[in-house]
């Protein structure tokens, strides 16, 4: 790792050079809200975002994405990733991408993420403000951020920027760039610690400890039915979280019925058709018909099933569920709380 310094005054110049070299994708406003989208504009970079409304995983796994277009027999790859830089991602989203990459790496590796991830440079930055429901000051705490290609943080006067792979040291060049001191690594230590307590909401127990609960209540009926009792079944918990991965294939044929395309869609399994299968003869079957179920499977992915493939919960604290919540019932903190208070 090696560590540079800029100054707060070159600080917008070194992302307008670097907008002039490449696409870059950082947080902005969107009305009160912050989104990651394309910059066109230095000044439109907005790090002083407390979170924004969909995670960054959609610029290598995009809402909708063209797989496939064919003709007959014949077909090319609808997938046509480009060299982008990911500015300004926040740790927990950065853990959140470090989920996906393990998640979409196993089994049968997918190219279609890995292509446009491959392609980007990632640079974190600390967390300037803190969101409202956040909570990743107590959640999987014995991970830490990684594959990510740089990290700036805030200090007096400037940004103390530290490189961790050849894409980020590749970033350099766009600005003037000092050695960072000593004392300003420490600053930016201090900076980026001092952080963790400031989350409002907070989780009491190990991840180890949840785990084991949440797993333990799999089959409490009355539990997860009157947890989920509100549940709209809108699925926008899972949409807005940067673990979340699933996805619905859908083919759409011409009227000429030889060519068409094959693209994917975010899927959310908190929806009530997400589990329904084909049984043939026109009938289907529903496995997670019941909401209570469906909340359940939820939780057990976030709190229980993936601790031990990803070595922390599946969920990085982030709070984006809780604030899409209309019902306001997805906050994990809430339910697992909850279910840490039933007796064992
Ligand atoms: S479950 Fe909620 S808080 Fe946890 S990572 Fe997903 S959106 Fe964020
Ligand atoms: S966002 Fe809330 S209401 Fe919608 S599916 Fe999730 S838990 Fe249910």
């Amino acid at each position: 790792m090696k560590s540079y310094f800029i100054k707060e005054k070159d600080f917008n110049l070194f992302v307008k050079k670097m907008i002039e070299s490449k696409k870059v994708v950082g947080p902005v406003a969107k009305k009160k809200k912050f989104v990651f989208a394309n910059l066109k504009n230095a000044a439109d970079l907005r790090l002083d975002f407390d979170v924004t409304i969909l995670p960054p995983k959609k610029e290598f796994f995009p809402t909708c994405q063209m797989l496939i277009k064919f003709d007959g027999s014949k077909f090319e790859s609808g997938v046509h990733s480009e060299e982008k830089i990911l500015f300004g991602v926040h740790f927990y989203d950065i853990k959140g991408i470090d989920m996906t990459d393990h998640l979409f790496n196993e089994n049968n590796s997918d190219c279609n993420y890995l292509t446009n991830r491959e392609k980007t440079t990632i640079v974190g930055s600390n967390i300037q403000n803190v969101a409202p429901r956040s909570f990743w000051g107590t959640i999987g705490k014995d991970l830490k951020p990684k594959g990510h290609d740089a990290f700036l943080t805030k200090i007096q006067d400037g940004y103390v920027f530290q490189t961790l792979t050849d894409k980020g040291e590749a970033l350099i060049k766009f600005g003037t760039f000092g050695a960072a001191a000593d004392a300003q690594v420490q600053e930016a230590d201090r900076v980026n610690d001092s952080v963790m307590s400031q989350c409002p909401e907070k989780l009491q127990h190990s991840s180890k400890d949840i785990a084991k609960k949440v797993r333990g209540s799999f089959k409490n009926k009355e539990l997860w039915a009157s947890a989920a009792k509100d549940c709209f079944s809108c699925g926008s918990c899972n949409i807005v979280c940067p673990t979340c991965y699933c996805f619905d294939i859908q083919d759409k044929w011409n009227v000429d019925q030889k060519t068409g395309s094959r693209a994917r869609y975010w899927d959310a399994c908190l929806t009530k058709e997400f589990a329904e299968i084909s049984m043939g003869e026109g009938k289907s079957e529903n496995f997670r018909e019941e909401r209570g179920a469906r909340f359940r499977h939820r939780i057990m992915r976030k709190a229980a099933y993936q601790t031990e493939k990803l070595g922390s919960p599946a969920c990085v604290g982030c709070g984006r569920c809780s604030n899409a919540c209309t019902a306001d019932i997805a906050d994990p903190v809430n339910v697992i709380n909850r279910i840490m208070e039933e007796p064992v």
